[in-house]
Protein backbone atom coordinates (compact mmCIF):
# COMPACT_ATOMS: atom_id res chain seq x y z
CA UNK A 1 0.00 0.00 0.00
CA UNK A 2 1.46 3.73 -1.06
CA UNK A 3 1.27 6.35 1.52
CA UNK A 4 -0.95 9.19 0.84
CA UNK A 5 1.43 12.17 1.21
CA UNK A 6 2.41 14.79 -1.48
CA UNK A 7 5.09 13.45 -3.62
CA UNK A 8 7.63 16.61 -4.73
CA UNK A 9 11.08 15.78 -5.92
CA UNK A 10 14.11 16.96 -3.85
CA UNK A 11 14.93 19.95 -6.28
CA UNK A 12 17.98 22.44 -5.40
CA UNK A 13 15.86 25.61 -7.01
CA UNK A 14 13.06 24.79 -3.80
CA UNK A 15 15.91 25.83 -1.69
CA UNK A 16 16.84 28.96 -2.79
CA UNK A 17 13.03 29.36 -3.96
CA UNK A 18 12.42 28.88 -0.16
CA UNK A 19 15.45 31.56 0.68
CA UNK A 20 13.77 34.52 -1.58
CA UNK A 21 10.29 34.04 -0.36
CA UNK A 22 10.65 33.68 3.42
CA UNK A 23 14.33 34.81 3.89
CA UNK A 24 14.03 37.66 1.54
CA UNK A 25 15.84 40.48 2.96
CA UNK A 26 18.26 38.14 4.76
CA UNK A 27 22.13 40.12 3.86
CA UNK A 28 24.07 38.38 1.36
CA UNK A 29 28.17 40.01 2.03
CA UNK A 30 29.81 39.17 -1.63
CA UNK A 31 33.85 40.18 -1.78
CA UNK A 32 34.50 41.04 -5.43
CA UNK A 33 37.60 40.12 -8.00
CA UNK A 34 38.83 43.89 -7.26
CA UNK A 35 38.36 43.44 -2.90
CA UNK A 36 35.39 45.83 -3.19
CA UNK A 37 32.09 44.48 -1.22
CA UNK A 38 28.73 44.13 -2.52
CA UNK A 39 25.57 43.29 -0.61
CA UNK A 40 22.74 41.63 -1.98
CA UNK A 41 20.11 39.27 -0.31
CA UNK A 42 18.43 36.27 -0.85
CA UNK A 43 15.53 37.51 -2.89
CA UNK A 44 18.03 39.38 -5.56
CA UNK A 45 19.73 36.24 -5.43
CA UNK A 46 16.61 34.08 -6.32
CA UNK A 47 15.43 36.53 -8.94
CA UNK A 48 19.48 36.72 -10.89
CA UNK A 49 19.30 32.79 -10.56
CA UNK A 50 15.82 32.72 -12.73
CA UNK A 51 17.22 35.24 -14.73
CA UNK A 52 20.05 33.77 -15.66
CA UNK A 53 18.61 30.65 -15.57
CA UNK A 54 16.31 31.49 -18.98
CA UNK A 55 19.13 33.35 -20.41
CA UNK A 56 21.09 29.91 -20.59
CA UNK A 57 17.95 28.46 -22.52
CA UNK A 58 18.42 30.64 -24.87
CA UNK A 59 22.15 30.24 -25.19
CA UNK A 60 21.13 26.62 -26.41
CA UNK A 61 21.69 24.50 -23.06
CA UNK A 62 19.60 21.40 -23.16
CA UNK A 63 18.90 20.00 -19.63
CA UNK A 64 21.83 17.89 -18.90
CA UNK A 65 24.48 20.07 -20.28
CA UNK A 66 27.50 21.38 -18.11
CA UNK A 67 28.04 24.92 -17.54
CA UNK A 68 31.67 25.03 -15.58
CA UNK A 69 32.92 27.46 -13.66
CA UNK A 70 36.16 29.14 -12.54
CA UNK A 71 35.36 31.28 -10.17
CA UNK A 72 36.13 32.74 -6.12
CA UNK A 73 33.25 32.61 -3.75
CA UNK A 74 31.11 35.66 -4.24
CA UNK A 75 27.19 36.50 -4.95
CA UNK A 76 27.40 35.78 -8.63
CA UNK A 77 29.09 32.08 -8.24
CA UNK A 78 26.00 31.54 -5.92
CA UNK A 79 23.25 32.78 -8.08
CA UNK A 80 25.06 30.12 -11.10
CA UNK A 81 25.14 27.54 -8.63
CA UNK A 82 20.84 27.77 -8.34
CA UNK A 83 20.29 29.07 -11.52
CA UNK A 84 22.50 26.41 -13.78
CA UNK A 85 20.95 23.66 -11.36
CA UNK A 86 17.43 24.30 -10.94
CA UNK A 87 17.47 24.79 -15.32
CA UNK A 88 18.27 21.23 -15.11
CA UNK A 89 21.89 21.81 -16.19
CA UNK A 90 24.65 20.68 -14.54
CA UNK A 91 27.43 22.72 -12.77
CA UNK A 92 30.80 22.20 -12.87
CA UNK A 93 33.05 23.55 -10.37
CA UNK A 94 36.74 24.16 -11.50
CA UNK A 95 39.72 24.23 -8.82
CA UNK A 96 41.62 27.18 -11.06
CA UNK A 97 44.59 25.90 -8.82
CA UNK A 98 44.80 23.11 -11.40
CA UNK A 99 47.67 22.76 -13.84
CA UNK A 100 45.97 24.24 -17.11
CA UNK A 101 46.90 20.79 -18.88
CA UNK A 102 44.39 19.42 -16.03
CA UNK A 103 41.75 21.92 -16.18
CA UNK A 104 41.50 21.72 -19.68
CA UNK A 105 41.26 17.97 -19.44
CA UNK A 106 38.48 18.25 -16.64
CA UNK A 107 36.49 20.45 -19.17
CA UNK A 108 37.18 18.31 -22.41
CA UNK A 109 35.93 15.28 -20.22
CA UNK A 110 33.31 16.91 -18.83
CA UNK A 111 31.85 17.89 -21.92
CA UNK A 112 31.45 21.54 -20.79
CA UNK A 113 29.23 23.97 -23.00
CA UNK A 114 29.54 27.56 -21.49
CA UNK A 115 32.61 28.38 -18.93
CA UNK A 116 32.05 30.98 -16.55
CA UNK A 117 35.43 33.03 -14.95
CA UNK A 118 36.29 35.77 -12.94
CA UNK A 119 37.98 37.83 -14.35
CA UNK A 120 41.41 37.18 -11.77
CA UNK A 121 41.18 33.40 -14.30
CA UNK A 122 40.97 35.34 -17.25
CA UNK A 123 44.37 34.78 -18.26
CA UNK A 124 43.54 31.21 -17.43
CA UNK A 125 41.08 30.89 -20.14
CA UNK A 126 43.08 32.94 -22.67
CA UNK A 127 45.82 30.12 -22.42
CA UNK A 128 43.13 27.45 -22.35
CA UNK A 129 40.72 29.14 -24.95
CA UNK A 130 42.26 26.61 -28.28
CA UNK A 131 42.43 23.31 -25.85
CA UNK A 132 38.36 23.31 -25.42
CA UNK A 133 36.71 21.27 -27.49
CA UNK A 134 32.58 21.89 -26.04
CA UNK A 135 32.66 25.08 -24.84
CA UNK A 136 30.65 27.63 -27.23
CA UNK A 137 30.39 30.46 -24.68
CA UNK A 138 33.09 31.49 -22.43
CA UNK A 139 30.86 34.41 -19.45
CA UNK A 140 32.69 36.90 -17.34
CA UNK A 141 31.01 37.40 -14.28
CA UNK A 142 30.91 40.89 -14.35
CA UNK A 143 30.00 44.19 -16.44
CA UNK A 144 31.07 45.02 -19.85
CA UNK A 145 35.00 44.73 -19.47
CA UNK A 146 36.85 46.62 -22.22
CA UNK A 147 40.33 44.67 -21.21
CA UNK A 148 38.62 40.92 -21.37
CA UNK A 149 36.96 41.93 -24.72
CA UNK A 150 40.46 42.80 -26.04
CA UNK A 151 41.97 39.33 -24.37
CA UNK A 152 38.95 37.17 -25.74
CA UNK A 153 36.75 38.87 -28.55
CA UNK A 154 34.18 36.41 -28.40
CA UNK A 155 33.77 36.66 -24.42
CA UNK A 156 30.05 37.21 -23.16
CA UNK A 157 29.35 39.20 -19.39
CA UNK A 158 27.47 38.25 -17.31
CA UNK A 159 25.37 41.36 -16.24
CA UNK A 160 24.42 41.25 -20.08
CA UNK A 161 23.35 37.65 -19.50
CA UNK A 162 20.93 38.83 -16.48
CA UNK A 163 19.70 41.66 -18.46
CA UNK A 164 18.82 39.75 -21.34
CA UNK A 165 17.01 36.75 -18.48
CA UNK A 166 13.11 35.91 -18.85
CA UNK A 167 11.53 37.29 -15.28
CA UNK A 168 8.54 35.08 -15.94
CA UNK A 169 10.86 32.32 -15.79
CA UNK A 170 9.78 29.83 -13.27
CA UNK A 171 12.08 26.76 -12.07
CA UNK A 172 10.81 23.59 -13.86
CA UNK A 173 9.96 20.18 -11.89
CA UNK A 174 11.75 17.12 -12.78
CA UNK A 175 13.41 13.51 -11.68
CA UNK A 176 15.22 14.36 -8.33
CA UNK A 177 17.67 11.91 -9.05
CA UNK A 178 19.05 14.47 -12.36
CA UNK A 179 22.27 15.57 -11.79
CA UNK A 180 22.97 18.57 -10.92
CA UNK A 181 26.63 19.21 -9.96
CA UNK A 182 30.04 17.65 -11.01
CA UNK A 183 33.44 18.04 -9.20
CA UNK A 184 36.34 16.74 -9.80
CA UNK A 185 38.74 15.05 -7.36
CA UNK A 186 41.84 16.43 -7.37
CA UNK A 187 43.90 13.53 -8.45
CA UNK A 188 47.63 13.51 -7.30
CA UNK A 189 47.88 10.55 -9.37
CA UNK A 190 46.34 9.85 -12.77
CA UNK A 191 43.65 11.70 -13.99
CA UNK A 192 41.21 13.70 -11.62
CA UNK A 193 38.10 11.52 -11.76
CA UNK A 194 34.41 13.35 -11.35
CA UNK A 195 32.12 12.96 -8.81
CA UNK A 196 28.42 13.68 -10.59
CA UNK A 197 25.83 15.03 -7.45
CA UNK A 198 22.06 14.82 -7.87
CA UNK A 199 19.37 17.02 -7.10
CA UNK A 200 18.31 14.13 -4.02
CA UNK A 201 21.24 13.82 -2.97
CA UNK A 202 22.55 17.21 -2.68
CA UNK A 203 18.99 17.93 -0.71
CA UNK A 204 19.53 15.02 1.49
CA UNK A 205 22.90 16.56 2.19
CA UNK A 206 21.78 19.99 3.46
CA UNK A 207 19.26 18.33 5.36
CA UNK A 208 22.12 16.94 7.35
CA UNK A 209 24.27 20.02 7.30
CA UNK A 210 21.50 22.13 8.90
CA UNK A 211 20.89 19.68 11.73
CA UNK A 212 22.20 20.07 15.25
CA UNK A 213 24.52 17.37 15.42
CA UNK A 214 26.19 18.43 12.23
CA UNK A 215 26.76 22.02 11.48
CA UNK A 216 23.66 22.98 13.17
CA UNK A 217 22.81 26.11 10.91
CA UNK A 218 19.93 28.54 11.03
CA UNK A 219 17.96 31.30 10.34
CA UNK A 220 20.06 33.80 12.51
CA UNK A 221 23.35 32.10 11.39
CA UNK A 222 25.93 34.17 9.44
CA UNK A 223 28.17 31.87 7.38
CA UNK A 224 31.58 32.22 6.00
CA UNK A 225 32.66 29.58 3.84
CA UNK A 226 36.19 30.08 3.13
CA UNK A 227 36.35 26.37 1.75
CA UNK A 228 35.97 27.66 -2.05
CA UNK A 229 33.26 27.12 -3.88
CA UNK A 230 35.30 24.82 -6.76
CA UNK A 231 35.78 22.43 -3.90
CA UNK A 232 32.86 19.93 -2.88
CA UNK A 233 30.41 22.71 -3.28
CA UNK A 234 31.61 24.82 -0.33
CA UNK A 235 31.02 21.80 2.58
CA UNK A 236 27.41 21.88 0.98
CA UNK A 237 27.03 25.53 2.81
CA UNK A 238 25.44 27.30 0.08
CA UNK A 239 22.57 25.12 -0.30
CA UNK A 240 22.54 24.70 3.77
CA UNK A 241 22.33 28.71 4.01
CA UNK A 242 19.28 28.60 1.36
CA UNK A 243 17.85 25.87 3.12
CA UNK A 244 17.56 27.99 6.40
CA UNK A 245 17.76 31.20 5.12
CA UNK A 246 21.29 31.77 7.12
CA UNK A 247 22.95 34.64 5.43
CA UNK A 248 26.32 34.10 3.64
CA UNK A 249 29.61 36.06 3.68
CA UNK A 250 31.17 35.19 0.28
CA UNK A 251 35.26 35.84 1.00
CA UNK A 252 36.31 36.08 -3.20
CA UNK A 253 40.06 35.90 -3.23
CA UNK A 254 40.85 37.08 0.07
CA UNK A 255 42.09 34.08 2.18
CA UNK A 256 44.87 35.70 3.98
CA UNK A 257 44.45 35.72 8.38
CA UNK A 258 44.66 39.53 7.68
CA UNK A 259 41.32 39.61 5.21
CA UNK A 260 39.65 37.36 7.06
CA UNK A 261 39.78 38.42 10.42
CA UNK A 262 38.25 42.00 9.15
CA UNK A 263 35.62 40.01 7.13
CA UNK A 264 34.61 37.98 10.78
CA UNK A 265 34.64 41.30 12.94
CA UNK A 266 32.93 43.62 9.84
CA UNK A 267 30.06 41.68 8.69
CA UNK A 268 29.25 39.70 11.89
CA UNK A 269 30.31 36.14 10.98
CA UNK A 270 29.28 33.13 13.44
CA UNK A 271 29.98 30.09 11.59
CA UNK A 272 32.74 29.83 9.49
CA UNK A 273 34.37 27.00 7.33
CA UNK A 274 37.34 26.05 5.83
CA UNK A 275 40.68 23.72 6.24
CA UNK A 276 43.52 23.88 8.91
CA UNK A 277 45.96 25.88 7.27
CA UNK A 278 43.74 28.77 7.01
CA UNK A 279 43.00 28.71 10.39
CA UNK A 280 46.77 28.63 11.42
CA UNK A 281 46.70 31.96 9.01
CA UNK A 282 43.92 33.66 10.99
CA UNK A 283 45.52 33.00 14.54
CA UNK A 284 48.53 34.65 13.09
CA UNK A 285 47.15 37.54 12.55
CA UNK A 286 44.60 37.72 15.25
CA UNK A 287 47.74 37.41 17.53
CA UNK A 288 49.56 40.35 15.51
CA UNK A 289 46.81 42.71 16.35
CA UNK A 290 45.59 41.21 19.53
CA UNK A 291 42.18 41.53 17.84
CA UNK A 292 39.66 39.16 19.30
CA UNK A 293 36.48 37.65 17.17
CA UNK A 294 33.61 39.57 18.48
CA UNK A 295 30.92 37.71 16.77
CA UNK A 296 32.59 33.86 15.49
CA UNK A 297 30.76 30.78 17.72
CA UNK A 298 31.86 28.30 15.71
CA UNK A 299 34.09 27.03 12.86
CA UNK A 300 33.92 23.97 11.00
CA UNK A 301 37.82 22.52 9.95
CA UNK A 302 38.31 19.65 7.99
CA UNK A 303 39.59 18.66 4.94
CA UNK A 304 42.94 17.61 6.36
CA UNK A 305 43.55 16.69 10.03
CA UNK A 306 43.30 19.35 12.58
CA UNK A 307 45.81 19.73 15.12
CA UNK A 308 44.90 20.02 18.75
CA UNK A 309 47.04 23.29 19.26
CA UNK A 310 44.89 25.05 16.83
CA UNK A 311 41.68 23.49 18.46
CA UNK A 312 43.21 24.61 21.97
CA UNK A 313 44.30 28.27 21.22
CA UNK A 314 40.71 28.92 19.38
CA UNK A 315 38.79 27.59 21.98
CA UNK A 316 41.08 29.40 24.55
CA UNK A 317 41.71 32.67 23.82
CA UNK A 318 39.24 33.31 21.29
CA UNK A 319 36.19 31.17 22.49
CA UNK A 320 35.23 29.89 19.50
CA UNK A 321 34.45 26.19 19.20
CA UNK A 322 35.90 24.02 16.33
CA UNK A 323 33.64 21.18 15.08
CA UNK A 324 36.61 18.93 13.23
CA UNK A 325 34.97 16.78 10.53
CA UNK A 326 35.87 14.66 7.76
CA UNK A 327 34.83 13.94 3.92
CA UNK A 328 35.73 13.70 0.47
CA UNK A 329 34.54 14.86 -2.51
CA UNK A 330 32.57 11.58 -3.25
CA UNK A 331 30.98 11.90 0.04
CA UNK A 332 29.52 15.38 -0.60
CA UNK A 333 31.80 15.81 1.72
CA UNK A 334 29.93 15.06 5.33
CA UNK A 335 31.64 11.59 6.73
CA UNK A 336 31.81 12.62 10.04
CA UNK A 337 31.11 15.68 12.39
CA UNK A 338 33.08 15.74 15.97
CA UNK A 339 29.71 16.05 18.26
CA UNK A 340 29.98 14.98 21.47
CA UNK A 341 27.68 11.92 23.07
CA UNK A 342 26.01 12.54 26.69
CA UNK A 343 29.03 10.03 28.12
CA UNK A 344 31.62 12.78 26.63
CA UNK A 345 29.97 16.11 28.50
CA UNK A 346 32.12 15.45 31.68
CA UNK A 347 35.54 14.16 30.92
CA UNK A 348 38.56 14.64 32.14
CA UNK A 349 40.79 17.36 29.89
CA UNK A 350 43.43 14.88 28.76
CA UNK A 351 40.13 12.96 27.69
CA UNK A 352 38.35 16.10 26.05
CA UNK A 353 41.95 16.33 23.96
CA UNK A 354 41.78 12.90 23.04
CA UNK A 355 38.68 13.13 21.22
CA UNK A 356 39.37 16.73 19.98
CA UNK A 357 41.42 15.38 17.62
CA UNK A 358 39.11 12.83 16.24
CA UNK A 359 37.06 13.16 12.90
CA UNK A 360 34.01 12.14 14.75
CA UNK A 361 31.31 10.16 13.76
CA UNK A 362 28.78 9.49 11.07
CA UNK A 363 26.11 11.28 10.94
CA UNK A 364 22.69 9.43 9.92
CA UNK A 365 22.82 8.55 6.20
CA UNK A 366 26.43 7.40 6.50
CA UNK A 367 27.70 4.42 7.78
CA UNK A 368 31.45 3.52 7.79
CA UNK A 369 33.41 0.83 9.10
CA UNK A 370 37.46 -0.36 8.61
CA UNK A 371 38.32 -2.91 6.45
CA UNK A 372 41.79 -5.11 6.36
CA UNK A 373 44.10 -5.94 3.28
CA UNK A 374 42.23 -9.12 2.83
CA UNK A 375 39.06 -6.85 2.65
CA UNK A 376 37.74 -8.36 6.28
CA UNK A 377 36.30 -6.22 8.59
CA UNK A 378 38.11 -4.98 11.63
CA UNK A 379 36.12 -4.55 15.28
CA UNK A 380 35.46 -0.89 16.34
CA UNK A 381 38.07 -0.36 19.72
CA UNK A 382 39.99 2.20 18.75
CA UNK A 383 43.15 -0.53 18.60
CA UNK A 384 42.28 -2.06 15.23
CA UNK A 385 43.24 0.07 11.74
CA UNK A 386 42.39 -0.23 8.24
CA UNK A 387 41.25 1.30 5.33
CA UNK A 388 37.89 2.98 5.92
CA UNK A 389 34.95 2.19 3.82
CA UNK A 390 31.77 4.19 3.59
CA UNK A 391 28.45 3.91 1.93
CA UNK A 392 25.59 5.99 2.25
CA UNK A 393 22.78 8.38 0.96
CA UNK A 394 25.00 11.17 -0.15
CA UNK A 395 28.43 9.05 -1.16
CA UNK A 396 29.70 8.15 -5.02
CA UNK A 397 28.49 5.36 -6.95
CA UNK A 398 30.50 5.49 -10.37
CA UNK A 399 32.92 8.10 -11.19
CA UNK A 400 31.57 10.46 -14.16
CA UNK A 401 31.84 8.07 -17.72
CA UNK A 402 33.91 5.91 -15.61
CA UNK A 403 34.85 2.65 -17.11
CA UNK A 404 36.05 0.64 -13.92
CA UNK A 405 33.77 -0.35 -10.92
CA UNK A 406 34.07 2.81 -7.91
CA UNK A 407 32.92 0.53 -5.64
CA UNK A 408 34.19 -2.99 -3.83
CA UNK A 409 32.04 -6.27 -4.26
CA UNK A 410 29.65 -5.62 -1.41
CA UNK A 411 28.48 -1.76 -2.00
CA UNK A 412 31.09 -0.08 -0.28
CA UNK A 413 33.22 2.68 -1.59
CA UNK A 414 37.18 2.18 -0.48
CA UNK A 415 38.61 5.72 0.88
CA UNK A 416 42.13 5.17 0.95
CA UNK A 417 42.31 6.49 4.36
CA UNK A 418 43.32 4.62 6.82
CA UNK A 419 41.59 4.79 10.41
CA UNK A 420 40.09 2.80 13.89
CA UNK A 421 36.95 3.54 14.67
CA UNK A 422 35.31 2.85 18.47
CA UNK A 423 32.26 1.44 19.66
CA UNK A 424 30.21 4.87 19.42
CA UNK A 425 31.31 4.72 15.62
CA UNK A 426 33.96 7.94 16.30
CA UNK A 427 36.49 7.78 14.06
CA UNK A 428 40.39 8.66 13.59
CA UNK A 429 42.34 9.22 10.64
CA UNK A 430 45.68 7.99 11.07
CA UNK A 431 46.76 8.48 7.27
CA UNK A 432 46.27 8.04 4.02
CA UNK A 433 46.75 4.17 2.73
CA UNK A 434 49.61 5.39 0.02
CA UNK A 435 51.61 7.64 2.84
CA UNK A 436 51.39 4.67 6.18
CA UNK A 437 55.03 4.22 7.47
CA UNK A 438 55.23 0.50 7.93
CA UNK A 439 58.27 -0.08 10.58
CA UNK A 440 59.29 -3.75 11.16
CA UNK A 441 55.51 -4.33 10.18
CA UNK A 442 53.77 -2.08 12.46
CA UNK A 443 52.36 1.06 11.23
CA UNK A 444 52.87 4.88 12.54
CA UNK A 445 50.31 7.44 11.73
CA UNK A 446 52.33 10.55 10.34
CA UNK A 447 49.64 12.55 10.63
CA UNK A 448 49.71 12.17 14.35
CA UNK A 449 54.10 13.15 14.70
CA UNK A 450 52.63 16.06 11.74
CA UNK A 451 50.31 17.47 14.43
CA UNK A 452 52.41 17.57 16.84
CA UNK A 453 55.43 19.04 14.90
CA UNK A 454 52.82 21.75 14.03
CA UNK A 455 52.03 22.13 17.98
CA UNK A 456 55.44 23.97 18.52
CA UNK A 457 55.26 27.10 18.43
CA UNK A 458 58.55 27.71 16.21
CA UNK A 459 57.10 25.37 13.48
CA UNK A 460 55.10 26.21 10.34
CA UNK A 461 54.34 23.57 8.48
CA UNK A 462 55.45 19.84 8.89
CA UNK A 463 55.46 16.36 6.98
CA UNK A 464 56.23 13.17 7.87
CA UNK A 465 57.31 10.56 5.43
CA UNK A 466 58.44 7.10 5.45
CA UNK A 467 61.80 7.08 4.51
CA UNK A 468 63.75 3.34 3.34
CA UNK A 469 65.29 1.52 6.15
CA UNK A 470 67.74 -1.21 6.41
CA UNK A 471 66.54 -3.05 9.17
CA UNK A 472 63.42 -1.49 9.70
CA UNK A 473 61.81 -1.23 6.09
CA UNK A 474 60.91 2.34 6.71
CA UNK A 475 61.16 4.76 9.24
CA UNK A 476 59.72 7.93 10.05
CA UNK A 477 61.45 11.25 8.15
CA UNK A 478 60.37 14.64 9.67
CA UNK A 479 60.72 17.76 7.46
CA UNK A 480 59.84 20.65 8.90
CA UNK A 481 59.14 24.72 8.12
CA UNK A 482 60.44 27.01 10.71
CA UNK A 483 59.30 30.54 11.43
CA UNK A 484 61.29 33.35 10.08
CA UNK A 485 63.97 33.41 12.29
CA UNK A 486 64.01 30.74 14.39
CA UNK A 487 67.05 29.25 15.48
CA UNK A 488 65.44 25.70 16.53
CA UNK A 489 67.56 22.47 16.43
CA UNK A 490 66.75 19.30 15.18
CA UNK A 491 66.95 17.69 19.00
CA UNK A 492 65.19 20.73 20.14
CA UNK A 493 62.51 19.40 18.03
CA UNK A 494 62.14 16.07 18.50
CA UNK A 495 62.31 16.57 22.28
CA UNK A 496 58.50 17.15 21.52
CA UNK A 497 57.56 13.56 21.10
CA UNK A 498 58.34 11.86 24.16
CA UNK A 499 55.27 10.39 26.14
CA UNK A 500 53.23 11.72 23.57
CA UNK A 501 53.87 9.06 21.20
CA UNK A 502 55.25 5.34 21.38
CA UNK A 503 59.09 5.62 21.49
CA UNK A 504 59.48 3.75 18.59
CA UNK A 505 57.35 6.29 16.24
CA UNK A 506 59.71 9.61 17.26
CA UNK A 507 61.09 10.05 13.70
CA UNK A 508 65.29 9.21 12.85
CA UNK A 509 65.56 12.19 11.19
CA UNK A 510 64.57 16.07 11.00
CA UNK A 511 65.06 17.59 7.90
CA UNK A 512 64.61 21.76 7.88
CA UNK A 513 63.25 22.87 4.75
CA UNK A 514 62.20 26.18 3.30
CA UNK A 515 58.47 25.06 2.26
CA UNK A 516 56.64 21.88 1.61
CA UNK A 517 54.91 21.28 -1.62
CA UNK A 518 50.53 21.53 -1.63
CA UNK A 519 48.71 20.54 -4.60
CA UNK A 520 45.55 22.12 -5.64
CA UNK A 521 43.20 21.82 -2.50
CA UNK A 522 46.33 22.40 -0.20
CA UNK A 523 47.17 18.77 0.41
CA UNK A 524 50.73 18.22 1.18
CA UNK A 525 51.90 16.29 -1.75
CA UNK A 526 53.85 13.27 0.16
CA UNK A 527 54.67 11.56 -3.27
CA UNK A 528 56.89 14.22 -3.96
CA UNK A 529 58.92 14.56 -0.84
CA UNK A 530 59.00 10.61 -0.73
CA UNK A 531 60.79 11.03 -4.80
CA UNK A 532 63.47 13.46 -2.51
CA UNK A 533 63.81 12.23 0.39
CA UNK A 534 62.87 8.24 0.25
CA UNK A 535 66.93 7.60 0.67
CA UNK A 536 68.31 9.46 3.12
CA UNK A 537 68.20 7.33 5.80
CA UNK A 538 70.15 4.55 3.13
CA UNK A 539 73.00 7.23 2.96
P1 LIG B 1 38.09 17.54 1.11
O1 LIG B 1 39.51 17.97 1.19
O2 LIG B 1 37.14 18.65 0.90
O3 LIG B 1 37.66 16.71 2.29
P2 LIG B 1 38.98 15.82 -1.03
O4 LIG B 1 38.16 14.85 -1.79
O5 LIG B 1 39.82 16.79 -1.77
O6 LIG B 1 37.93 16.58 -0.16
O7 LIG B 1 39.91 15.09 -0.01
C1 LIG B 1 39.45 14.04 0.79
C2 LIG B 1 40.57 13.53 1.66
O8 LIG B 1 41.03 14.55 2.54
C3 LIG B 1 40.12 12.42 2.58
O9 LIG B 1 40.10 11.19 1.93
C4 LIG B 1 41.17 12.50 3.68
O10 LIG B 1 42.38 11.87 3.30
C5 LIG B 1 41.44 13.97 3.77
N1 LIG B 1 40.66 14.54 4.88
C6 LIG B 1 39.49 15.19 4.81
N2 LIG B 1 39.09 15.60 6.03
C7 LIG B 1 40.04 15.20 6.90
C8 LIG B 1 40.22 15.30 8.31
N3 LIG B 1 39.36 15.95 9.10
N4 LIG B 1 41.32 14.73 8.85
C9 LIG B 1 42.22 14.06 8.08
N5 LIG B 1 42.12 13.96 6.76
C10 LIG B 1 41.05 14.50 6.17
Amino acid sequence: MLGQMMSQPLLISSMVAHAGKFHSDRDIISVETDGSVTKTNWQNVEKRARLLASALGKLGLKAGDRAATIAWNNHRHLEIYFGVSGAEYICHTINPRLIPEQIAYIINHAEDQILFIDKTFLPIAVGLKDHLKTVKNIVLMGARDEEALTALPNILFYEDLIADGDDSYEWPSFDENAASSLCYTSGTTGHPKGVLYSHRSTMLHSFCVVAPDSLSLSAIDNVLPVVPMFHVNAWGLPYAAAMTGAQLTLPGPGLDGVSLKNLINNYGVTLAAGVPTLWQGLLIALRETGEKLKTLDRTIIGGAACPLSLIIAFEDDYNVNIIHAWGMTETSPLGSVNRPLTKHLNQTDTETDQMAVKQGRPPFGIDLRICDDEGQVLPNDTKAQGELQVRGLWVVEGYFKAETETLNADGWFPTGDVANLDNDGFMQITDRAKDVIKSGGEWISSIDLENLAIGHEDILDAAVIGAKHEKWGERPLLLAVKAEGSELTEDELLAIYPNKVAKWWIPDRVIFVTELPHGGTGKLLKNKLRDAYENVLLD
